[in-house]
């Protein structure tokens, strides 16, 4: 497997407690976001196998590798193969013993990869805290993606009419030109959303039946939805 550093860049901190976290949820739902966000409150390490296959994407791939395989289906906006992407979780798996815990973005999302990852952390002495799940209507998915423009040089997000640049196509905090990501192109949502509705869907209810499902309402600005998620962990730790 190639690209991407299987290092935690999350530097060792003290933090009150170690969150084990997996965030779900369709496209476009703001899980990136909050992901951030959470790292910066929870000091937990976020590891989002979208972002590893983005910035692996500088650095073309040997045709007929794993990850030009890996590559060519993102762009499609379709999954990527179950082999590929637990190799990729496996081989970064001292993010999962980072001193603050971990928030899985994107991964898992087939009910393999869900397995996969239960046997690693069962191998690790690791147990989950919860499993986020951030609930959005479908059209409301449509409208964020098709806006959603993206900095590649920063990475910072903006949407062309709910969080606009100050210069069109230009990215306020660095001045690189805005895109659109490949896999953000109607044709290309249509397929993750069916990705997420035939492979993802049944995932919420694997983690209902373990009891770790904490459903949020992500609709609102992101710091409600940010206030929301906080408000669910905390309860989870408050004595019944
Ligand atoms: P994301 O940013 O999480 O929406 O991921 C972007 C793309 O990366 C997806 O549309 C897939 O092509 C690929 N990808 C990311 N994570 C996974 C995964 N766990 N399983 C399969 N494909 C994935």
């Amino acid at each position: 497997m190639e690209g991407g550093n299987a290092v935690c860049f999350q530097p060792p901190r003290k933090v009150e407690r170690t969150w084990r976290l997996i965030l779900l949820g369709p496209p476009g739902v703001g899980k990136g976001t909050q992901a951030d966000l959470l790292g910066n409150a929870l000091g937990a390490c976020p590891l989002s196998t979208g972002d590893v296959f983005r910035a692996a994407r500088s650095h073309p791939a040997p045709a007929g590798s794993a990850m030009a395989r890996a590559q060519a289906a993102m762009e499609r906006g379709a999954l990527v193969s179950d082999d590929t992407v637990i190799a990729l979780v496996r081989e970064r798996s001292r993010c999962l013993h980072c001193s603050g815990g971990f928030m899985l973005d994107g991964f898992p999302r087939t009910t393999r990869q869900a397995r996969a990852i239960d046997d690693l952390l069962a191998a690790e002495g690791l147990r989950l805290d919860a499993v986020i799940s951030y609930e959005l209507p479908t059209e409301e998915i449509i409208g964020r993606i098709s806006g959603r423009r993206v900095c590649p040089q920063c990475k910072s997000t903006f949407h062309v009419a709910s969080r606009p640049p100050k210069t069109e196509g230009v990215c306020d905090k660095c001045g690189g030109r805005l895109e659109q990501r490949a896999d953000d192109r109607p044709e290309a949502v249509r397929v993750r959303l069916e990705a997420y509705n035939a492979d993802t869907i049944p995932l919420i209810e694997h983690y209902r039946a373990l009891k770790l499902l904490v459903p949020i309402q992500a609709v609102g600005r992101p710091e409600d939805i940010f206030a929301r998620t906080l408000d669910a962990l905390a309860a989870l730790v408050l004595p019944s």
